[in-house]
């Protein structure tokens, strides 16, 4: 048994600690704030395999649906949902791109499937909007609950004398020292393991800053939002057509089809995404600003863009409950994350992008057989 220092506890933190206690070793959670408050709680949830690139990113992205499934067959409390997706056609040359993605020759993984007008009412009968027109169904995508989902993991832990979890622990350095790993918090604090994990999101700039402004990553920030119960249930987690535009899954010929896109929905690298929460409530989002600094307002043209397509794609337009940004940390190569060793027993792991819920196990399980058990 080895002793595992994680610094971080959003999905990243919590997910390795999961695979390293799952392995026999005695592991130690350690986060900054009161509860994790950063882009794994500000999410959509989903578990988004559809649209991943072709190649090695779905093939991680396969393994970690696999993964997600498997924790929650063996942790029933935990919020997990195979529901599935449509990305929902709202215009014919919108079915013709996607009758053409469906022929992709890795279709069959993604679970992709073409639905008529009247098959995606059969499936999804919230998508009431008048300009439905059909939709790509995803059989693979699934959501867990983002304000729920890590307290949900650390409780499959928490009765083990194997795991300790320190929130409000902000952690100034972490050094290698001999054999040992030594963790510093703000308060002077000391946290000694074998090996430490460092997953800090976002933050570039605490820990190992040097390693990490110098490894291909930049920052992301996204606009959100939480939606009144629209007074019907969504069966499914719900994209616009513009999603053919951005994710990698889908590129190729068959986009020359789509209509020019608007402006905002260029500006802003937008596409509506709409999660139906087990409360009835909807996260709808998103928007994409790579250049920092960031702003410190919400765009409200933006939001009406994003209700505008919810108003035609569910025929109804909630009102808005609450509003918030998210900032992820996204690696500029492609690769599924940035895992870098700062020193033999130490590793920083970060950089999933829009993609980090989906392949957290996989990642997670990854980095525990190279990291320790190599
Ligand atoms: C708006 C939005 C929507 C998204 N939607 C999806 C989605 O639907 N599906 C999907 O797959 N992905 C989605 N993503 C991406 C996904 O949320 C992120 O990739 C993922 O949450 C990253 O997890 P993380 O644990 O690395 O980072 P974070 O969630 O940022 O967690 C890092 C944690 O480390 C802590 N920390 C940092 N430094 C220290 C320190 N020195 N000491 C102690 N603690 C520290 C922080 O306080 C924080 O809690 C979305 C992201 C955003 C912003």
């Amino acid at each position: 048994m080895e002793r595992v220092l994680i610094v971080g506890a959003g999905i990243f933190g919590t997910m390795h600690a999961y695979f390293a206690h799952a392995a026999g070793h005695d592991v130690t959670l350690i986060e900054r704030d009161p509860r994790p408050m950063s882009a794994s709680v500000r999410n959509f949830g989903m578990v988004a395999v559809g649209g991943r690139a072709a190649g090695e990113e779905l093939q991680v992205a396969l393994r970690a649906r696999e993964l997600w499934g498997e924790i929650s067959r063996h942790n029933r409390a935990l919020t997990f949902r195979p529901t599935g997706s449509i990305v929902v056609a709202t215009a014919e040359n919108h079915l013709e791109v996607m009758h053409q993605v469906a022929s992709y020759p890795d279709a069959a993984d993604r679970g992709w499937q073409v639905l008529d007008r009247q098959e995606v009412r059969e499936m999804n009968p919230g998508l009431q909007g008048h300009k439905v027109a059909g939709g790509l169904y995803c059989s693979q995508d699934a959501v867990v609950e983002p304000d729920r989902v890590l307290s949900e993991l650390r409780a499959t832990m928490e009765h083990s004398e194997r795991f300790s979890y320190f929130p409000l622990t902000a952690i100034d350095d972490v050094t290698q020292k001999g054999s040992e790993v030594v963790a510093t918090s703000h308060d002077g604090r000391k946290f000694l393991a074998d090996w430490a994990i460092v997953v800090p999101g976002a933050d570039h700039a605490t820990l190992f800053p040097g390693l990490l402004s110098s490894a291909p990553l930049r920052r992301v920030f996204l606009q959100m939002a939480r939606l009144e119960h629209p007074g019907v249930t969504l069966t499914t987690s719900i994209a616009s057509a513009d999603s053919l535009r951005f994710y990698p899954g889908y590129q190729g010929e068959a986009l020359a089809g789509l209509e020019p896109i608007r402006p905002l929905v260029r500006d802003m690298v937008m596409q509506l995404l709409l999660q139906q929460r087990v409360d009835g409530s909807l996260t709808m989002g998103d928007t994409h600003i790579y250049e920092e600094p960031f702003p410190h307002e919400m765009r409200e043209d933006c939001y009406e863009l994003l209700l505008d397509d919810v108003e035609s794609i569910i025929g109804v337009r909630p009102s808005v409950q609450t509003r918030w940004n998210g900032i992820y940390s996204q690696n500029t190569t492609g690769a599924v994350c940035v895992r870098e060793k700062a020193d033999e027993r130490i590793v920083v792991v970060t950089g999933p992008g829009g993609r980090g819920n989906t392949l957290s196990p996989a990642i997670a399980e990854t980095t525990i057989k190279e990291l320790i058990h190599a």
